[in-house]
């Protein structure tokens, strides 16, 4: 018969990818906590009105990445291509109190081209803050991301750029449209679709004719009231007081409808074409659109797979397993599965995990899997229900411990 592979773009996670990504979805956690961030778990499927209202018709995720579920007579349903309208949508239906701040990790699903970094079903991390004004709670925000790349002892580049408010991107829309039609020519194939269904993201083209014509195109900026100019200013300010480092780029757009003001990228120098490792913005309207209050509000969302694909190269292999159970005994199977099971009972922290072989064979895995202890039991041990326990990984004397107590003498990890 013939086999069935998983669906493509779509991928198992397997040792060690998976230990890496959940070693570092633990880190991003703690750091979201340690800002004082609350975790929030909402359903992989909604309504495709929800993403309709919220990322927007004309992008490229609603127009060709929607994945639509076959449900009976009832509202069309939506795999998740991001988490912001989940967020948005549990704040109103539960009418949380403000301020919220809200972590969130789980799969997202897009139609895309699978290649390296893009894939069909991806995970994102991110965080969304509602109810906190601009410019402090961008800055928040953005020494929340500079907190995290320092725990994994990343340096990504960030670029910031100010999008104004709807009126004033709309104003910009139509003067950029009749400057683009006017030099249609000049506009690779890609940006001549863009510029009938969502021409800001022509700004976002890499091709070097379009940039070049670019260059002369209306700048957004012009059409931006100088008190939200100020508001932009406010902000670099306070990035500069925080230490963050940034540039202004004032091509960055989102392909996302839903943001004004503030948007930013931080981008890796580690990875090739995918290079954007972590995106957001501030989304003041998304509420009020989404039929609740008018709500400031901003986050994020940052590429797990990008971001293992980055860290993989640098990350120190962590110990397959802590302590290792050396069985001196003849190959009594169960016999030695209830002794695993009581030392994993009496040291409920610690993988501890059984290798097979003669003795000098089980010492010799054990080290190999980076344990820090050999738990021996022999038959004298195992007569007087003791434990003779050897360092693997430190300069210290053996010493033989009755099992009841055997936690009480390893008090830490010896890792
Ligand atoms: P890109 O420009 O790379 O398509 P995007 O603007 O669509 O990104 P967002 O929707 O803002 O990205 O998502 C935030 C982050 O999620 C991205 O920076 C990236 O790290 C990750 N991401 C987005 N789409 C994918 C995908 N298809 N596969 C893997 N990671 C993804
Ligand atoms: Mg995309």
């Amino acid at each position: 018969m013939s086999k069935i592979a998983a669906p493509r773009g779509m991928h198992d996670l397997i040792s060690p990818t998976c230990e890496t990504n959940e070693a570092l979805e633990r880190m991003l956690v703690a750091v979201a906590r340690n800002f004082g961030f609350k975790p929030i778990r909402t359903p992989i499927a909604e309504q495709l009105e929800l993403f309709k209202r919220s990322v927007g018709e004309a992008t490229d995720i609603v127009e060709k990445e929607m994945y639509l579920l076959k449900q009976e007579g009832r509202q069309q349903l939506a795999l998740r291509p991001e988490n912001t309208a989940g967020c948005v949508r549990a704040l109103l239906q539960h009418a949380l109190p403000l301020p919220q701040r809200l972590y969130y990790l789980g799969p997202m699903f897009r139609y895309e081209r699978p290649q390296a970094g893009r894939f069909r079903q991806f995970h994102q991390f991110g965080v969304e803050y509602f109810g906190g004004a601009a410019p402090v709670a961008d800055c928040e925000i953005l020494a929340l991301c500079q907190a995290m790349w320092q725990s994994l002892a990343l340096t990504p580049k960030l670029e910031i750029n100010y999008l104004g408010s709807r009126e004033e991107r709309s104003a910009y829309n139509r003067q950029l449209v009749i400057f683009l039609q006017q030099h249609l020519n000049q506009l690779d194939t890609d940006s001549q679709e863009r510029l009938n269904s969502n021409p800001l993201r022509v700004l976002d083209s890499k091709h070097p004719d379009t940039q070049a014509l670019l260059e002369r195109a209306p700048a957004l900026h012009d059409f931006i009231a100088p008190e939200s100019s100020k508001s932009f200013t406010q902000l670099q300010q306070g990035l500069d007081r925080l230490g963050i480092a940034y540039s202004v780029n004032p091509r960055l757009v989102r392909g996302l409808d839903y943001y004004n003001d503030l948007v930013f990228e931080w981008i890796s120098e580690d990875l090739g074409a995918q290079a954007t490792i972590c995106a957001g913005g501030r989304y003041d309207q998304l509420c009020t659109d989404l039929g609740g209050p008018n709500t400031p509000a901003l986050g994020f969302a940052l590429g797990i797979e990008r971001l293992s694909l980055i860290l993989e190269s640098s990350l120190v292999p962590e110990p397959q397993a802590d302590a290792v159970l050396i069985w001196g005994r003849q190959n009594d199977t169960l016999e030695k599965l209830h002794w695993l099971v009581q030392l994993r009972a009496a040291l409920p922290h610690m993988r501890v995990v059984e290798v097979s072989g003669n003795m000098g064979k089980q010492f010799s895995k054990a080290s190999k899997l980076g344990a820090s202890l050999a738990l021996i039991v022999g038959e004298d041990e195992y007569t007087a229900r003791q434990v003779r326990v050897k360092y693997l990984r430190q300069e210290r004397e053996q010493n033989t411990i009755p099992l009841a107590t055997l936690a009480s003498h390893l008090e830490q990890p010896h890792r």
